[in-house]
């Protein structure tokens, strides 16, 4: 079981931006402190597995830096070629993610989740949809026939299932705030829409049929994850009102059933909002004690490859200069 992280492609915001870039080292420290010998480095999502997914004007208009305002503006982040960077190795985690899954019955993605990605345009913070692209990916090394996007951030996967909705070879389910972005919602193979405020035990409730439906409905060989810690009540921009041991029981009742079922899972972390940078932290590190705790215990550790000494900004330049689609 391999944990892949990004963070230190950084993002460029202006200050006061509301997206808590911040979480990202957060996390990738604290998950050292227990499993350093398991983290990587992803290699960038290429062209050729971005367009197996986006539309080829979207890709080069986001690669170029040529989207106009209002594109830009919908995505949330100011363009820059460090903010593709990011959004190619965020893909490349789940990608990745997905290859260990596949390998030993887990992988994880410390970042990923930017399931409001469409095929031709970016939404809410999402440039390039992570799942997506990995799950196509599976299917074209001829890894997975059918994969399951199992969707518990908070707000709908609607970039997620406007991709596939025409796909029966990905089941796309979606548990969300009913009150929550996007306010039109799109149509998933499985949408469970919550009521604002809803806690603990009418979520788990919930959840505990939704997975089962799903994992029936999909006959999936890969499952991909979306963690989110956003249905926690402490979240700014979520309308549920999960505890902390809520949302670590939901994580330990989709991983177990995962695990008991021999069901390999990529899990991705996806949003989190809460005020304070220390709670989305608690959130996701738990979700990835979880996860190392069912499938990691018993597992040899294949050796750490050499890195390639190349800083991060050699990397983005020379990407930025030879994209082609
Ligand atoms: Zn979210």
């Amino acid at each position: 079981m391999l944990i892949y992280y990004a963070d230190h492609y950084v993002l460029p915001l202006p200050a006061g931006h509301r997206f808590p870039m911040r979480k990202y080292a957060a996390l990738r420290e604290r998950v050292a402190s227990i499993a350093a010998d398991r983290m990587r480095v992803p290699a960038a999502a290429t062209d050729a597995e971005l367009a197996r997914v986006h539309d080829a004007d979207y890709l080069r208009a986001v690669i170029g830096g040529t989207l106009d305002a209002a594109a830009q503006r919908r995505i949330g982040f100011p363009w820059s070629a460090a903010m593709v960077e990011r959004s190619r190795r965020s893909a490349g985690a789940t990608l990745a993610a997905c290859r260990s899954a596949l390998d030993s019955g887990c992988g994880v993605n410390l970042a990923g989740g930017t399931h409001h990605a469409h095929r031709a345009h970016g939404e809410g913070f999402c440039v390039f949809n992570d799942a997506a692209v990995a799950a196509r990916a599976m299917q074209a090394e001829g890894r997975a026939a059918r994969v399951l996007i199992f969707d518990l951030d908070v707000h709908q996967g609607d970039g997620t299932a406007e991709i596939f909705a025409d796909d029966a070879s990905v089941f796309t389910c979606s548990l969300h705030g009913r009150g929550n972005f996007p306010f039109r919602k799109a149509a998933s193979d499985l949408d469970v829409e919550l009521a604002d405020a809803t806690g603990d035990d009418a979520y788990l409730a919930t959840l505990r049929i939704a997975l089962e439906r799903a994992l029936d409905q999909s006959r999936a060989d890969l499952v991909i994850y979306l963690a989110g810690a956003d249905p926690y009540a402490g979240d700014r921009l979520g309308r549920l009102a999960l505890s902390k041991p809520g949302i670590a029981a939901r994580d330990r009742l989709v991983l177990a059933t995962l695990h008991d079922a021999s069901m390999p899972v990529a899990v991705a972390m996806a949003g989190g909002y809460a005020e304070n940078i220390d709670d989305i932290v608690d959130i996701h590190f738990a979700t990835v004690a979880t996860a190392l705790e069912l499938f990691a215990a018993t597992q040899p550790i294949t050796p750490m490859p050499s890195p390639s000494g190349i800083h991060p900004d050699a990397i983005i330049a020379a990407r930025v200069a030879k994209f082609v689609v």
